[in-house]
């Protein structure tokens, strides 16, 4: 098969993997193991993610529609081999490209992802770590609090829709569960208040909110306004929000 030659100057930073598993984990979240031929050789942090690649952005079809070709998810896992590594996608009510990727792959599937940085990874000179956010953010959480290990001190609010749908997290952390029953994850007031009610050790932690970017935005403001938290001590990664397609 002819390659694209764009496709061919990026190649040091993309790859192909085939998928072995795919699987619920809630009754929203899905487990989507892939196996690389080779080593995985990319730099990584926990917290980065990967771009899949849906449509070719390199395609006239990609160069058309930039929109609709890569959606991103975080590593949830990566083998010590580096052979093998795990997404966690959240199958939300919509019909977007990713949706309907992480809903239909399945064991055999090639998927082709991109490999850029990202710098959502955490700080480990912090005293403590504070994290909020919905179901896609807990994706990107878990990698990140499980290098922190467990004798980091981790504070948190994790929202998601109701308690069957609450993920899995590593460690015997401080982390709240609240549910949302049925209101919208955007701008969402659940998590707000729970993140305001939060009895938290003063303001000189650091402190991650990923997930729907005005709730992300409104956390950041409480923190910086209200409890006096540096701006700089907010890493802040909105993941998704109406109205926009396959932020990154
Ligand atoms: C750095 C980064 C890391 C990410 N990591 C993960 C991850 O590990 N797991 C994961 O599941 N997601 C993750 N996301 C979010 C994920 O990329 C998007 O949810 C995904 O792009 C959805 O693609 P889509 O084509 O279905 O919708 P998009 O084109 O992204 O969005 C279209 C519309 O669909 C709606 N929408 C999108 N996502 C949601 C949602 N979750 N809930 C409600 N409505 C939504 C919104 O109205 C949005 O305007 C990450 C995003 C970023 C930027």
């Amino acid at each position: 098969m002819a390659r694209n030659p764009l496709t061919s100057a990026f190649a040091k930073y993309v790859m192909t993997a085939y998928v072995k598993e795919a699987e619920l984990v809630t009754p929203t979240m899905r487990r989507i193991r892939l196996a690389a031929d080779a080593p995985i050789a990319f730099p990584y942090r926990p917290g980065q993610h990967i771009r899949v690649q849906l449509n070719d952005p390199l395609s006239m079809y990609g160069i058309l529609r930039p929109a609709e070709t890569l959606r991103t998810y975080t590593i949830w896992d990566l083998d010590p081999d580096r052979r093998g590594l795990e997404l966690r996608a959240h199958l939300y009510d919509g019909g977007g490209i990713g949706l309907r990727w992480a809903r239909e792959v399945s064991p055999g599937d090639a998927v082709t992802f991109w490999w850029p940085q990202g710098d959502f990874h955490t700080r480990e000179d912090a005293p403590f770590h504070l994290f909020a956010g919905e179901e896609t953010a807990s994706a990107a959480f878990g990698p990140m609090i499980r290098a922190l290990g467990a004798g980091a001190r981790v504070i948190g609010v994790l929202e998601s829709e109701s308690p069957e749908h609450d993920m899995p997290l590593p460690g015997p952390h401080d982390l709240i569960r609240v549910h949302r029953g049925g209101a919208p994850a955007a701008s969402s007031a659940t998590l707000v208040a729970a993140v305001s009610a939060l009895d938290l050790p003063g303001n000189t932690g650091a402190a991650y909110l990923a997930g729907e970017a005005l709730t992300c935005r409104v956390i950041r403001d409480h923190l910086v306004r209200d409890r006096n938290w540096p701006r700089t001590a907010i890493k802040i990664k909105p993941f998704w929000t109406p109205g926009k397609r396959g932020l990154h």
